[in-house]
């Protein structure tokens, strides 16, 4: 009699005992600490940063880099996981003559040394250090800093060992991660590192989000590439592209858009003989388009003078420049 009475005591007990055990683990797992921050990619042209920004964030936001070369704006790729999310700033400005592309550089380079929570400086198995005024900057943030050295899948022979042991003498930098950013190579080793060093936090933006920026200005930001690509001098600096309406249906995108020049003159040379270079911007950004939003679309573009709006702050406004 007593003795069942013990064992069924004893087989509560140990049922407590698991469901106390079960307790503390989903109380652990909800404890994880969630991580969140900034990274930069920075480093100098064509080594190959936005191809690896694309193989980080995934290939919807590739857009964001083939036209990172005429950005104005900063645009962030989002990734997220259930404890983590990581915010990407790629480097813009490679199409700008030489001076405006280190001053945009430097400056980008410089907020990075400040804001970011980690940095990546790509190199690629060709770069010299006497090439890159960056560097010099770079040692002397507190910011951890991940060297990537790119391109490896061209590398020959010992290539890559000497490089990075090129590197180590030259920088001082903790650690050197040699990767493909075409092929993928070591892409899973740089983000191990990423989350190694990204803070607790929570996230900064909701989980399904991809971008900071709004469908209506990546239509913008298209039609801007098509400009840049299809006019000479300082037509395409001059311009400013407003996407009016954007009005998405079951199976369409209608956007109307509105393309700023600074002088009338200037609207001749964007809209071009008989129309014909604007109709050219015009099927060039709707083919991006429809390959960027998987959808058919439908462009009107429109050619109107804000006069010297570069200058003017109410334009500037208008277009999203903070002053
Ligand atoms: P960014 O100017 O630093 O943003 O460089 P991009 O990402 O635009 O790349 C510049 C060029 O290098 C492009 O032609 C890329 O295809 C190429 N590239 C980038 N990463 C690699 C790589 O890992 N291997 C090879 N072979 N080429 C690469
Ligand atoms: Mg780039």
């Amino acid at each position: 009699m007593f003795s069942s009475f013990a064992k069924r005591t004893t087989k509560v007990w140990r049922l407590f005992l698991k469901i106390k055990y079960l307790c503390e683990l989903i109380l652990e797992m909800s404890e994880k600490p969630h991580k969140a921050g900034f990274v930069s990619i920075i480093g100098k042209p064509n080594v190959g940063k936005s191809t690896l920004m694309n193989q980080m964030v995934g290939e919807r936001l590739s857009i964001i880099t083939s036209k990172a070369q005429t950005t104005r704006h900063r645009i962030f790729g989002i990734i997220s996981g259930e404890d983590f999310q990581i915010v990407y700033s790629d480097t813009p400005g490679i199409i700008a003559p030489q001076y405006e592309l280190h001053r945009s550089m430097m400056r980008f380079v410089n907020s990075s040394l400040e804001d970011a929570d980690v940095i990546l400086l790509v190199t690629d198995i060709y770069e010299k250090h006497e090439e890159n005024e960056i560097l010099s900057r770079v040692e002397k943030t507190d910011v951890p800093i991940i060297m990537l050295l790119n391109k490896i899948d061209q590398a020959k022979g010992t290539q890559v060992v000497d490089k990075i042991a090129y590197w180590k003498e030259l920088v001082n930098v903790k650690e050197i991660i040699p990767i493909s950013a075409l092929e993928g190579l070591g892409i899973s080793d740089v983000f191990d590192k990423i989350i190694e060093h990204l803070p607790e936090h929570p996230p900064y933006f909701p989980k399904d989000q991809l971008t900071d920026k709004s469908e209506r200005f990546f239509a913008a930001e298209i039609i801007r590439e098509k400009i840049f690509q299809n006019y000479k001098k300082e037509v395409p600096y001059s311009t400013e592209v407003v996407v009016e309406a954007f009005k998405e249906e079951e199976d369409i995108i209608r956007i109307r858009a509105e393309i700023y020049v600074e002088r009338k003159s200037q609207k001749g040379i964007i809209i071009g003989k008989e129309g014909k270079a604007l109709k050219k911007v015009g099927i060039e950004a709707r083919e991006t388009m429809e390959a960027f939003f998987g959808k058919q679309i439908f462009l009107e573009t429109y050619v109107k003078v804000a006069e010297e709006w570069r200058k003017k702050e109410i334009h500037l406004n208008r277009f999203g420049y903070k002053q």
